[in-house]
Formats: structure tokens, C-alpha cells, sequence
């Protein structure tokens, strides 16, 4: 039985990250009340950079943003792979991945995607900074009382939880993460580098990848350039408390070059990321009448390179399943859950299986794959190859 009214819907979003931002932007565009909370303090720019192909780029493009995404969009990298003492292994130009990607890819800072999603919900949609949810009281089918952290209280149909990994939402409605996060057993590090490395042409990407461990260095023709780490542990948690400069001086302090650059310089870097490598699974991405959203609640994790594309979809997907069901909001979310949630599972299998691609488990893995990235230089065999690599798993 519907059990609401056709009425436009009192929505709370937590998290104006991708998913939040994007959650806003189409649920007030299908005429929703929505109230935007953040937990930082003021909006986040830089971050690093994300990929948008496939149902990401096709999100973006649903949400009316890829002419503005186009003007920020960093095109593609030269790839240089390189040896611990930093001279080049091999060249991969970038016109062979511009070949196998076409015209349907974006490359972006995440902060400039942010950017370009609050500027396209720059009517008056207000944001509350510095702020989380506290309380969520109601009875399961009903609107809910939600307390915030500033002390206001707010009656909404529905609450979205897209408030990222560490989900402050879903430890309320759904417990503790225990029982959601599947760590991977890996840590990434993700920071800007100002000045660019002074060895590092422009549009290049020098990458050392070796057993247990692949650090990279993005040079961007415009833009900050941005330095990318990821190696397996056993001691995830522990390394992310000891903070990122010890970290990465035990794990990568051997090498030279422009890896070597990034290592010394992580230490004075302010808002780098660092964090364990993690996905998300639930049994159920809703309970009532709280929805979690993005990597709140599949976390694909970086290992997939999806998540950003999956936080679009998600939201604009959601939107669509709640104009397609007016009144019933929660037909409109199992609908919706049903839809998305095979290629969510997809993508976390694919994350999983291709944890060797970022941290090879032994020499043999590492030869392996300095093979294929060979075969994938090579003039007649790499294009066809690159298309069939790029195309998996759909
Ligand atoms: C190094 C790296 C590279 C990546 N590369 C790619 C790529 O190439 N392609 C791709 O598609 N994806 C990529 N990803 C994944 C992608 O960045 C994430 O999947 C995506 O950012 C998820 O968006 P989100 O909005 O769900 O979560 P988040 O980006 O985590 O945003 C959550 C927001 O909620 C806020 N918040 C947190 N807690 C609370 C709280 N309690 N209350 C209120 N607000 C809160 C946070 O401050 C943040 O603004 C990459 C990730 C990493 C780390």
C-alpha cells in the first residue's frame, strides 16, 4: 500500500560529497525539500584525481553537468612507468588510452566534480557546514525526527545517509561498521603536490609499481599536481594512526626520482588523504525511512575506481525511482536498490580480484604484469587490447 502522500518530500541529506551534492542537485530539480549537512567546515576543493567513464560519465550527463565537467576535465596522461632508482622502464602515450577511452571519459580532481555539482545547485541550496546528525527517532513507516548536531531538530519523509566510508549515519540507523567493512588489507595515500616535482614533464604520470606496493605521481597541464600511494598491510589501522609520512618513509623510502620527491615532501602536505582501502557490504541499503548513498553504503573502494561514477548514478537513479513511484517511497527504494545493486556487487569483485594490479603478491605476479603492460605499448597489439581491458566488467 502507498504509504505517503504525491506531495514533494521533506529530505535530509547528510554528507555533500559526490553522492550528496549530486542527491540534492536531483531531488530539488524533481521539486523536494532538501536541507544539505556537512561535517567539514567549509567545502572541500583538490583531492585527487577520479575517472568518470561508462554509468559514471552517463550519470553525469543525465545530471545535465558534463559541459561544465568538460571545461575542467584534465584529459589524458603520458604513463611512464618507471624503476626504483626512477629512470624509465617503459612509455605508454597517451594517445593509445585516448584511442581505447573515446570521447565518453573525464578525468577530474575530485574537488573540481564537487565544484561543478554546487555551482549547478547554486540556487539556494543551503548547506549547513560543521554539522552531522545526532538522533534519528520515528517509527519505521513514518516521517522521521532528526536532532543535529547544532541542536535544531527537522520532521523529514526521508533521510539520506551519504556520509561516505566511515558513515556516521549508518552507525545510527544500521549499528556499528563491524559488521559492514570488509578491509581490504591495503592502505592508499592521496595528496597534492606544490611545486610540481621538477623532473616530471607536464601531462605525465610516472608510476612505480613493485610486489606489495604502487606509488604514482600525476603532473596535470593545469592544475596542482598529485601524488598517489597504495601498498598491502596487515597493520591498515594502525598505519593510518601513525599518519602518512611515517607511513610512507617505511614503505617507500628506498626510491628515487619523482616517487621519492612525493615521499619527502608528504611530510608538510596539509588535508592529504589517508585511509585504510575498504569496501562496504549491507544486506540492505535502506531501513525505513533512512537511505544510505555512494560509499556509505557499497564503498567500492579505490581498487575498483568506480566509486565516484557509482555516487552519480546512485543519486540520480534514486531520483528517478522516487518520481517513477509518487507516494510510495519505500516501493521506491527497493526499486531502486534492485536496480543498482548488481553492478555494485560487479565492481566489488572486480575491486577484489584486481588487488594484484596495485600490489602484486609476488615477483611472478609483478613479471606478469610488466608483461601485459608491455603488450599493451606494443603498436599493432596494445589498442585492440587496451579496448578489451578497459571494457571489463561492464
Ligand atoms: C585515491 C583515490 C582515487 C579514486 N579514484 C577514483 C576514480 O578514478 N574513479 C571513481 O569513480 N572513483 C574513484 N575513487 C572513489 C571515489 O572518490 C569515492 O567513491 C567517492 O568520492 C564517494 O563519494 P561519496 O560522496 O559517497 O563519499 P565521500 O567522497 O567520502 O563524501 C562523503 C562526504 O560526507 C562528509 N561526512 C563524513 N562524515 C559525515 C557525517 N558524520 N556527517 C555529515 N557529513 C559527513 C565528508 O566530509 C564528505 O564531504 C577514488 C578514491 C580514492 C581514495
Amino acid at each position: 500500500m502507498p504509504d505517503d502522500t504525491d506531495s514533494p518530500l521533506r529530505i535530509l541529506i547528510a554528507g555533500a560529497g559526490i553522492a550528496g551534492l549530486a542527491a540534492a542537485l536531483r531531488l530539488r530539480r524533481d521539486g523536494h525539500h532538501v536541507l544539505l549537512i556537512e561535517r567539514a567546515p567549509a567545502r572541500r576543493t583538490g583531492g585527487y584525481l577520479v575517472n568518470l567513464l561508462g554509468p559514471g560519465f552517463d550519470a553525469a550527463e543525465a545530471l545535465g553537468l558534463v559541459p561544465a565537467l568538460r571545461d575542467r576535465d584534465q584529459g589524458i596522461f603520458s604513463s611512464v612507468l618507471v624503476r626504483a632508482d626512477g629512470s624509465t622502464k617503459l612509455t605508454m602515450p597517451a594517445a593509445l588510452a585516448e584511442q581505447s577511452l573515446g570521447s565518453r571519459a573525464l578525468t577530474l580532481f575530485r574537488g573540481d566534480l564537487e565544484a561543478v555539482l554546487h555551482d549547478a545547485l547554486d540556487d539556494g541550496a543551503p548547506i549547513r557546514f560543521g554539522t552531522t546528525v545526532t538522533g534519528i527517532d520515528g517509527p519505521p513507516d513514518g516521517p522521521l525526527r532528526i536532532t543535529l548536531s547544532d541542536g535544531t531538530e527537522h520532521k523529514v519523509d526521508l533521510l539520506v545517509g551519504a556520509d561516505g566510508l566511515h558513515s556516521g549515519v549508518r552507525d545510527l540507523a544500521f549499528g556499528p561498521p563491524g559488521g559492514y567493512i570488509r578491509d581490504l588489507d591495503h592502505v592508499v595515500a592521496a595528496f597534492p603536490l606544490d611545486p610540481p616535482p621538477a623532473a616530471l614533464p607536464e601531462q605525465t604520470a610516472a608510476t612505480f609499481i613493485d610486489v606489495g606496493r604502487t606509488a604514482a605521481v600525476f603532473r596535470p597541464r593545469r592544475g596542482v599536481p598529485s601524488a598517489f600511494f597504495t601498498y598491502r598491510t596487515t597493520s591498515a589501522s594502525a598505519d593510518v594512526a601513525g599518519g602518512t609520512a611515517t607511513a610512507l618513509a617505511a614503505h617507500f623510502g628506498d626510491l628515487s626520482g619523482s616517487v621519492h620527491e612525493a615521499v619527502r615532501r608528504s611530510a608538510g602536505v596539509d588535508g592529504a588523504y589517508f585511509d585504510t582501502v575498504s569496501q562496504v557490504v549491507m544486506g540492505a541499503w535502506s531501513a525505513g525511512r533512512v537511505v544510505l548513498l555512494g560509499d556509505a553504503a557499497w564503498c567500492v573502494s579505490v581498487f575498483a575506481g568506480h566509486g565516484a561514477g557509482l555516487a552519480l548514478a546512485g543519486a540520480d537513479r534514486l531520483g528517478r525511482a522516487i518520481a517513477d513511484r509518487p507516494g510510495d517511497v519505500a516501493a521506491a527504494l527497493r526499486s531502486w536498490e534492485e536496480d543498482l545493486r548488481p553492478e555494485v556487487a560487479a565492481r566489488q569483485r572486480h575491486a577484489r580480484a584486481g588487488m594484484a594490479r596495485f600490489a602484486p603478491p609476488s615477483r611472478l605476479h609483478l613479471g606478469a604484469q610488466n608483461l601485459m603492460i608491455r603488450m599493451l605499448t606494443a603498436p599493432v597489439v596494445g589498442p585492440s587490447l587496451l579496448r578489451a581491458v578497459s571494457r571489463t566488467p561492464r
